[in-house]
């Protein structure tokens, strides 16, 4: 807890007083962003910053709730400290979300969470169906400027092309935030220079929602979903080549001309492609793979509609997942890539 490394004379800490107030996000954001990268690099550190960061966030917004006023209950009781003392009351408490709402400014918290979800929900019914659901994934291994821009905050050259896997990882783990922020950077980039431009890669977009989740060693991804003006929606038309049109304006399953462009040609072949081998993720439910590749090349789209027997597939599938969703929620779907 003492960070010696960061702290050789004891001075400079969050808890000094000063002449000016500060608060823990402005403190660590200065720590973390700083051209020194002692503090950047040391994930304890991290994990120290983020543990005080929360928790004053938690203390304040209790503090907030409380000062509120009226302690009363979703059902409108007084909220007083006999209630308090009854385990029977504190756990109605805990039920009604009444004692941990406070958490919900908190980012990633189960009560943040379920107003992220009801946000979400009331899009769903202002804006009707999200017209794509689209996920990246973060490539930091085939990104030379983010493992050049580590190595250069160390004061350091590297020739990508000749690091093998292992030291990558050792530079992007070198520095974590630097990273983070290479990503947050690239998102935003995606967003404004390409899905909202005038451009129009995907259609005029109406409104988005996207989410961030880390795959097991880290690596972040998002799942993005896009509201087009005017898509037909899937189903609700008496004629499907309305939505097939739609679709084929915007969407291709295509190899690229490995002639005309050798470049996208090898991206899509190495990452765009569903592995032979399959992941473990395919092969859950003891199935060779549960998503149906190796798939029948067609010439054409088609639109295919669940069926009765589909349904029940899926009500399997939710099970599996429900009696899985630990394992789950710390390592989100990896098929898409290697
Ligand atoms: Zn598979």
């Amino acid at each position: 807890m003492a960070f010696p490394v960061q702290f050789p004379t004891g001075q400079n800490t969050l808890d000094e007083v000063r002449g000016k107030k500060l608060s823990p996000s402005k403190y660590f954001n200065a720590r973390l962003f700083c051209v020194d990268t002692r503090f950047a690099s040391d994930q304890s550190y991290l994990f120290f910053a983020q543990f005080v960061t929360e928790t004053h966030m938690a203390t304040n917004s209790m503090s907030i709730q409380m000062r509120k006023g009226k302690p009363i209950t979703s059902d409108g009781r007084k909220i007083s400290s006999k209630m308090l003392q009854n385990k029977q009351e504190v756990e109605k408490l805990i039920t009604n979300k009444d004692a941990t709402r406070f958490m919900q400014p908190l980012r990633g918290t189960p009560a943040y969470w379920e107003k992220t979800l009801k946000d979400l929900n009331a899009m769903v019914r202002q804006l009707g169906k999200p017209t794509f659901f689209l996920t990246f994934s973060a490539a930091e291994m085939r990104w030379p400027e983010v493992i050049e821009a580590v190595k250069a905050q160390q004061g350091e050259q590297v020739d990508f092309s000749q690091l093998d896997w292992n030291a990558k990882c050792d530079i992007l783990r070198s520095n974590p935030v630097t990273v983070m922020r290479l990503f947050e950077k690239r998102v935003d980039a995606l967003m404004t220079d390409l899905i909202l431009s005038p451009a129009q890669p995907i259609g005029e977009v109406e409104d988005y929602f996207y989410r961030v989740e880390f795959q097991a060693r880290g690596s972040p991804h998002i799942h993005l979903l896009v509201w087009i003006k005017d898509a037909p929606e899937f189903g609700d038309l008496q004629d499907d080549s309305v939505v097939i049109k739609f679709i084929d304006q915007y969407i291709t399953c295509q190899m690229p001309d490995p002639n005309a462009d050798p470049e996208l040609h090898k991206i899509v072949s190495e990452v765009q492609l569903h592995s032979r081998n399959h992941s473990k993720s395919c092969k859950k439910g003891n199935v060779m793979c549960r998503f149906g590749f190796p798939k029948l090349p067609m010439d054409r789209t088609i639109l295919t509609y669940p069926t009765p027997d589909d349904d029940d597939d899926d009500d399997n599938d939710n099970n599996d997942q429900q009696q899985s969703a630990p394992k789950n929620k710390t390592r989100p779907r990896t098929s898409y890539k290697r």
